[in-house]
C-alpha cells in the first residue's frame, strides 16, 4: 500500500492508526481538514477484505464530511473513523472502550458518532472514555435520532428549489414523489403533507408505503415507476447512485431534492441534470440537518438552536441553485466551489 499516494489523492490531512491486540481493535481515524474547527464524522464498523480498502473508505468519507460541514456553516472540519470488524470472536465492550481511549488521546481533534455498523449503545461505551463523541440518546443529554432533523433540512431545501424554479413560496398543492420512506423519508412525508403537498411514494418495503398512504394520503407506485412520475419535485431518500444514464431521461420533475447520499452515479450526471434544466439540490448540502443536530449536541444540546440552524438550509440551497443558473455550472459543482472558496480564505 502506498499511503502517501492515497493521502495526496484526497488532499490530506492527517491519519491516525491504533491497533490493540487484546481487544482486537484495528482503527483508522482520518482527519481531512480542520481549518473550520475540530473534525466531526461517524465511526464505521464493518469487515474489510484488506486494510487498504478501510483506509480509502476513511479518507473518502472524511473528505465528504469537510464539504458537508463547511457548506452548512458548521464550526467543524471533516473526519471519519473506520474500525475493521475482527474476523474472530470479540468483546464489544472491550473493543469500543479501547476505541474511546484512542479518540480521547487525539485530544478533541476528532469527534466521533454513530455510523454504519455502530450503534448508540457503542457510542455510550465510547463516552465512558472521552467526551469527544456525539449523537447520544436524550437520556444522556443527546439529541437522539437525527432523521427528523435531516427531513426538516430536506423540506427546507425543497422549499428553496420550489421558490427558485416554480416561483412559489408555499408547498400547498405541489406534487412531490419520494423514493424510500424509511427513517428520513417518513418524516419528510409528514412535513410535506402538513404543508399541503401531494405525495407519491415508493419503497421496497410495503409496510412502510402503507403507513404513509394511511397517515398522509400518499399515492403508492411500484419502485421502478417512481422516476417517471408527473410531479414537480422528486426526492430520492433510499439509496445512492440513483441518478444515472438510465434514470435521468425518465425524470419529469423540474426539481430533484432528497436525502440520499451520493445521488449522482458519476460527477457527469450533475451536468446531465443541468443540461435538462432540472434544478438539483446537492445531496450533501440538503441532507445536513442531522449533522447540524449532532454538532449542536457537542456544543451543548439546545433543541431550539438546532432547529433554527436546520431551517437555514433553505438559504444554502437557494444560494447554490441561483449561482448554478447564473453561471451555467451544475449545482453539485457550485456547492464544491463555495466550500473551496470558504476554505481558501483560511490559512492553514
Ligand atoms: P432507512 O434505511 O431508514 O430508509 C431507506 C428506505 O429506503 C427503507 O425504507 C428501504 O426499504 C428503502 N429502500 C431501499 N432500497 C430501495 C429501493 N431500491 N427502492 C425504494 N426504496 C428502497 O435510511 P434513512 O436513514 O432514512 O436514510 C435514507 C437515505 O438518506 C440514505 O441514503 C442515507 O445515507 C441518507 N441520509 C440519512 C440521514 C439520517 O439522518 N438518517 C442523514 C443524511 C443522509
Amino acid at each position: 500500500m502506498n499511503l502517501f499516494e492515497h493521502l495526496e489523492k484526497y488532499r490530506y490531512g492527517e491519519v491516525h492508526v491504533r491497533r490493540d491486540a487484546e481487544s482486537g481493535l484495528a482503527a483508522i481515524v482520518a482527519i481531512h481538514d480542520s481549518r473550520l474547527g475540530p473534525a466531526l464524522g461517524g465511526s464505521r464498523f464493518i469487515p474489510y477484505a484488506h486494510e487498504e480498502l478501510a483506509l480509502v473508505d476513511a479518507l473518502r468519507l472524511a473528505r465528504g464530511m469537510t464539504y458537508k460541514a463547511a457548506i452548512t456553516g458548521l464550526p467543524h472540519g471533516g473526519g471519519k473513523s473506520v474500525i475493521i470488524r475482527p474476523g474472530r470472536a470479540f468483546d464489544r465492550t472491550a473493543l469500543f472502550t479501547e476505541f474511546g481511549r484512542f479518540i480521547e488521546n487525539l485530544g478533541g481533534r476528532y469527534i466521533t458518532a454513530e455510523d454504519s455498523g455502530t450503534s448508540v449503545a457503542d457510542m455510550e461505551i465510547v463516552r465512558t472514555q472521552t467526551r469527544h463523541v456525539t449523537g447520544l440518546p436524550p437520556k444522556d443529554g443527546g439529541g437522539g435520532d437525527p432523521s427528523p432533523y435531516t427531513a426538516l433540512g430536506v423540506r427546507r431545501g425543497i422549499e428553496a428549489c420550489v421558490k427558485h424554479a416554480l416561483g412559489r413560496s408555499s408547498l400547498d398543492g405541489v406534487r412531490i414523489s419520494i423514493q424510500g420512506v424509511g427513517h428520513v423519508g417518513y418524516y419528510l412525508a409528514k412535513e410535506l403533507h402538513t404543508l399541503g403537498a401531494r405525495l407519491t411514494v415508493s419503497d421496497i418495503d410495503s409496510a412502510r408505503t402503507s403507513r404513509v398512504r394511511e397517515e398522509f394520503g400518499a399515492t403508492v407506485v411500484p419502485n421502478e415507476q417512481i422516476f417517471g412520475q408527473e410531479v414537480d419535485v422528486f426526492a430520492p431518500c433510499a439509496l445512492g447512485a440513483v441518478l444515472d444514464d438510465g434514470t435521468i431521461p425518465q425524470i419529469r420533475a423540474k426539481i430533484i431534492a432528497g436525502a440520499a447520499n451520493n445521488q449522482l452515479a458519476e460527477p457527469r450526471h450533475g451536468d446531465a441534470l443541468q443540461a435538462r434544466g432540472i434544478v438539483y439540490g446537492p445531496d450533501y448540502a440538503i441532507n445536513a440537518g442531522g449533522l447540524v443536530n449532532v454538532a449542536q449536541e457537542y456544543a451543548g444540546y439546545d433543541e431550539k438552536a438546532s432547529h433554527a440552524k436546520v431551517l437555514r438550509i433553505y438559504d444554502t440551497i437557494l444560494e447554490i441553485v441561483e449561482r448554478a443558473q447564473s453561471t451555467g455550472v451544475s449545482s453539485d459543482k457550485v456547492a464544491d466551489q463555495i466550500v473551496e472558496e470558504k476554505l481558501a480564505k483560511i490559512s492553514r
